[in-house]
């Protein structure tokens, strides 16, 4: 599943070039079962569904853990579980967890996982008041929101600052070549060089754009 978003395009080159360390492990290696390495088991109390066994995971993150070395001064790994229960992510949010160095995704399935394992867990993260069939749509969704603000990921960092939400504002509209279209024109001021009217254009823009497609951000 994780090939593809993890390869291509930003995240693919930020990894390529080094500037972030991104690991996939499967839960499955951790097992307890050594015949058919299943990770899941029924739900004490009956009822639908599976629900993802606590040693495999701790294991995982023993092993992750593991991997900074030995010795009480070793970094340790920032252990989020992605959870349609937990705080929803949002571009604060993602900014807070752009400045940790290292961050552990864990993805739940099924009906989730075994409520024990979540006192290895410093924090869980949603994506939104939805539910998904598993945790690995939304930890691609986070480690792009949160990787693009890593310093370099993105080459043009004003391109970052001007996003939606950045300045609680939505990002102002943008348009290219060429200069009419279909009977549609560009907005003169952004053909008249001018750069500190463009400026006030655009900032009125955002504000304007933001007051009619989300009015309750503006009172921010
Ligand atoms: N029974 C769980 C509940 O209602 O809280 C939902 C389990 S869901 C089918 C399976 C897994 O998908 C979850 O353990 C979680 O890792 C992931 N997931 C589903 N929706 C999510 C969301 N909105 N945000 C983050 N992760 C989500």
């Amino acid at each position: 599943m994780f090939d593809g978003p993890l390869t291509e395009s930003l995240m693919g080159r930020a990894r390529a070039n080094g500037l972030i360390d991104l690991r996939i492990h499967d839960l499955r290696v951790f097992s307890t079962d050594p015949r058919h390495f299943k990770v899941d088991d029924r739900p004490y109390g009956g009822g639908a569904g599976m629900v993802l066994q606590a040693e495999p995971i701790y294991r995982a993150l023993k092993r992750v853990r593991a991997s900074a070395g030995r010795g009480r001064k070793r970094p340790k790994p920032y252990v989020v579980y992605l959870s349609p229960q937990g705080r929803v992510l949002n571009q604060k949010v993602a900014h807070a967890l752009s400045r940790r160095s290292w961050i552990v995704l864990l993805c739940g399935h099924y009906e989730g996982v075994d409520e024990r394992i979540l006192r290895w867990v410093d924090e869980e993260i949603s994506i939104g008041d939805y539910v998904l069939t598993g945790g690995e749509l939304p930890a691609m969704v986070l480690a792009d929101t949160v990787l693009r603000l890593v310093p370099g990921v993105v080459k043009e960092r004003e391109s970052i600052q001007k996003d939606s939400f950045q300045d609680g504002l939505l990002d102002y509209p943008h348009f290219t070549r060429p200069a009419l279209w279909r009977g549609q024109k560009v907005p003169a001021v952004l053909l008249s060089g001018h750069h500190e009217e463009i400026q006030r254009w655009r900032k009125k823009q955002a504000l304007a754009v933001t007051s009619r497609k989300r009015p309750d951000l503006v009172p921010k």
